[in-house]
């Protein structure tokens, strides 16, 4: 059976050091075997516990490793880049550091990729163990999804899927900085399948994301991916023109048969509010697609390294270089559009 020549997994953490000491060596046992080459890209997104010392050791233990260590917080889609950027595999493999996606699903993934699917990601089962909440606001975010410039995001689709070197390369030419990876996984295309699988409980730490950020990021999500939001307003203002012309008439024709002047206060001061709401609404939705433009044309890059530290078998000179600025800024990835995947990605994207 054809093993991928080389196979990458691209670790986004933060604050993770008690669940990569058990992932890692899981991840090394079980995906070893299964290619010539293995990378573990463990993307640190400005941790503030032991991964930086962790991470250091592991790499002076193993040649798979490779630790990026972002200069702060940027954000999982962001780290969810730099580690695609840096992965080099034939196939790559993004999953969570908190043992919610099982190394041995990987394995199965694979299998379905020899036989010719190009991308595999893992879908939620069930969501049974989630608030009702929360159960409700899902649905009701992949059912907006469903309008989206691409085609949909999947249903209860994570991160946590497998990719062929074709699918990585056309995520990486994207320009976008503000980048909301589920719908650009469903964007690019390619032969795609789900995998249904339960996740098991976090094992240490908790969420980063909780209620408030991810209704932060299903905004980001429908900003980035649907325009109809924009139409809806227009057509909302439409028929309220239309509403106030006739009950204007209505108004004229009261008055003129049977002179009723002072009646009408109360309706007046609904009406006020109602519009008054609807435009600050307006704004609101006008100015999230704003507020996106003006994230895109200020070109500042995805995410920026601090460190860099290359894997390698005990006993060999690494190449490490904790707290050396690696190498000189990227040139901005949409300056060279034509090879995004060869831009350097060792001090920062600006995609
Ligand atoms: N994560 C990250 N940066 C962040 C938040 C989260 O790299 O700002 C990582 C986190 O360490 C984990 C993965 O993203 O490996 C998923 O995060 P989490 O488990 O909090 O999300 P959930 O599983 O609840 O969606
Ligand atoms: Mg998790």
């Amino acid at each position: 059976m054809p093993q991928p020549a080389s196979l990458s997994c691209v670790i986004p953490c933060l604050n993770e050091q008690a669940n990569l000491g058990i992932l890692l060596p899981q991840l090394l046992a079980t995906l070893g075997p299964e290619t010539g080459r293995l990378e573990v890209i463990v993307v640190d997104d400005g941790s503030t516990d032991g991964t930086p010392e962790l991470m250091r050791h592991w790499c002076g233990l193993h040649p798979e490793m490779v630790y990026l260590r972002l200069s702060r917080n940027f954000g999982k889609e962001a780290a969810l880049t730099a580690g695609l950027e840096a992965a080099t595999g034939d196939v790559v493999v993004c999953l969570d550091a908190d043992m919610q996606h099982p190394p041995e699903l990987v394995v199965a993934m694979l299998q379905r990729w020899r036989e010719g699917m190009q991308m595999v990601y893992a879908v939620r089962a069930t969501r049974e163990d989630e608030s009702w909440f929360k159960r409700a606001g899902s649905r009701l975010f992949y059912l907006l999804m469903r309008t989206s410039d691409g085609r949909g995001v999947p249903p209860n689709a994570g991160d946590f899927r497998l990719m062929d070197r074709a699918v990585v390369d056309a995520l990486l030419r994207l320009p976008e900085r503000d980048r909301f990876m589920k719908g650009l996984f469903a964007w690019v295309g390619f032969d795609a399948e789900a995998m249904p699988y339960t996740p098991p409980q976090r094992l240490h730490g908790v969420s980063r994301f909780r209620p408030l950020k991810l209704l932060r990021f299903a905004i980001d999500g429908l900003t980035a991916f649907t325009t109809w939001p924009l139409r809806l307003l227009s057509l909302l203002g439409a028929c309220l023109s239309l509403v106030a012309f006739v009950y204007g008439l209505f108004i004229i024709v009261t008055h003129l048969l049977f002179g009723d002047a002072v009646r009408g206060w109360a309706t007046l001061i609904i009406v006020i509010l109602f519009f008054s709401g609807v435009n600050l609404m307006s704004l609101g939705i006008v100015g999230e697609y704003i507020a996106r433009i003006f994230t895109e044309v200020k070109g500042r890059p995805v995410y920026l390294l601090r460190e860099r530290v290359q894997g390698r078998a005990p006993g060999t000179a690494g190449d490490a270089a904790p707290g050396r600025p690696p190498q000189p800024p990227a040139a901005p990835r949409s300056a060279n559009p034509a090879s995004p995947a060869q831009a350097p990605a060792s001090q920062g994207s600006t995609s």
